[in-house]
This record gives structure tokens, C-alpha cells and sequence, in this order.
């Protein structure tokens, strides 16, 4: 079903109250998702890592390490990136025992809605009928090039309307957030990612970015990943576990507490 959002009339007061729940309604603050492997995870040291391919191009270095130490992950494509790094698709389909391949849209515009709205600077979309395309055109563009179908969805910035997340559930798709942030957008020096990883905790999801090889993504996530190994962490893929909802602030107060106990 597709259906638009229209403004309602406001110049009744009775209209006016329906004006101001459009209003905020609509411009609602997009929230982002944030998300742990649901329980129980604490004895089994799970982990999941997710990579984006939001566009850009193609970091082999990032996936022959995975290949090589066998580190399962699950890759976030645009039909965008698909389109344009034949080389990647190539080898991510000879590994698809290793990589779940999931949905990050058709052209990466966030699950905002309302003409003229941005989050990191993209623009997001001007209808429901637009992030419906969005998911499902990404979605056909994994089944084309991989031939298999997608049942997590991640909008680009991760972040989300109410709205816009309700349709995209609606449409059949679960919603992939994250808990641990391992290299902000693939704009962390290789240090820094390294550190990022001190504060992982069980059940965790990793989100780090696949598309940027002149960053530091590639070179941090190595030596904080062989660690997380040695560690003896195990890594799942998204199709293979559930995930729940976490409040970051709390989140970040265990890790705290758990820090100064240790
Ligand atoms: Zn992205």
C-alpha cells in the first residue's frame, strides 16, 4: 500500500490542533538505533560486526583480512555501491558462507521524511512513497547481484523518523542498529579504532565501514579485530541472532562501571 502524508487544513481551531500533531509528527528529531544481540550472550562472548557500503569504493584490504582469519560479518549495501564496485560483489559472492549481505538502500538517502530535511548533511526523503523505493529498490539490487534476500534494513546515518521506521517494519524489514561505534564513519585513525575496541563488551554490534580504502578502517580494524580473536569473542552474523533495543546512555555507564571494576 502506498500512502503520503498530507497537511492538514489549519484554519479552524479545531484544525489547529490536528496541524500542530502533523507538525510534530513529521518533524519529529530522527532518532538512532541502537542495538545488542539479544540474550543470552554473556557466557558465549558473541559479537556481531556490520560493515557499510554506503557508496565510494571497495576496501580489499579490509575483506581479505576476513577472509583470511574466517571473521563472519554482515555487509550493508546500496544498490549504489553494487553498481559500481563489480570487483567487490565478485568476491563477497565466492564468500557468502562469511558474509551476510543486507539492505542500506537504493541510493543511501536517510529514513527521514519531509522535503528539505538532512542528517549529516544528506538529504532525506520528501514522501513515504520515496523510502519505499529506497528499501525495496536495495533490496532487488542484492537479490540481482548475489541472489539472496535481505531481511535487516539500515537506513544511511543510521538514523530514523518514528514514521519512516514504522513503514520500513511494516515492509517486512527488521531494523539494524548498533552499540558500538568502531570508526565513526571511516574518519578514525587506525588508534583510535583500536581503542574504540577496548570498551567491547559481549553481545555487542560493530558498525565500521567497508567503502573507504584510503581511510584508516582497514589498518585499525586488523589489529582490533586479531585482538577480539585472541580474546576468544565469537563473531555472528545477523541472519543467525535476533537483536534488542538498548538505551546508549545506559550502555555506556556499564561500560564505565565495568572499566573502573577490571
Ligand atoms: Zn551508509
Amino acid at each position: 500500500m502506498i500512502f503520503r502524508i498530507s497537511r492538514p487544513a489549519c484554519f479552524s481551531s479545531l484544525a489547529a490542533l490536528a496541524c500542530i500533531a502533523w507538525s510534530s509528527s513529521v518533524l519529529a528529531m530522527p532518532v538512532e538505533v541502537h542495538n545488542r544481540i539479544a540474550t543470552p550472550v554473556i557466557a558465549d562472548k558473541k559479537i556481531a560486526l556490520t560493515l557499510d557500503a554506503c557508496s565510494g569504493k571497495f576496501d580489499a584490504e579490509l575483506l581479505d583480512f576476513l577472509i583470511r582469519k574466517r571473521i563472519p560479518a554482515t555487509i550493508f549495501v546500496t544498490k549504489k555501491w553494487l553498481d559500481k564496485n563489480p570487483a567487490g560483489v565478485t568476491i563477497i559472492k565466492a564468500h557468502l558462507d562469511l558474509f551476510d549481505v543486507e539492505d542500506h538502500g537504493e541510493k543511501h538517502i536517510p529514513a527521514i521524511i519531509g522535503p528539505g530535511r538532512k542528517v549529516y548533511g544528506l538529504v532525506g526523503e520528501p514522501d513515504i512513497a520515496s523510502l519505499q523505493r529506497e528499501v525495496t529498490e536495495g533490496a532487488k539490487a542484492i537479490t540481482s547481484a548475489m541472489g539472496t534476500t535481505p531481511q535487516w534494513y539500515r537506513g544511511a546515518s543510521a538514523k530514523y523518523d518514528p514514521q519512516a521506521m514504522d513503514e520500513i517494519k511494516r515492509m517486512g524489514y527488521k531494523i539494524a542498529g548498533f552499540s558500538l561505534n568502531a570508526d565513526q564513519g571511516a574518519t578514525l585513525r587506525k588508534q583510535a579504532i583500536i581503542n574504540q575496541f577496548k570498551r567491547l563488551q559481549a553481545g555487542d554490534v560493530i558498525i565500521a565501514h567497508m567503502n573507504k580504502p584510503a581511510s584508516d578502517s582497514a589498518e585499525g580494524l586488523a589489529v582490533a579485530l586479531a585482538e577480539t580473536l585472541k580474546q576468544g569473542f565469537v563473531f555472528v552474523r545477523l541472519d543467525q541472532v535476533e537483536l534488542q533495543r538498548v538505551d546508549m546512555q545506559k550502555l555506556q555507564t556499564a561500560r564505565r562501571s565495568l572499566a573502573l571494576t577490571n
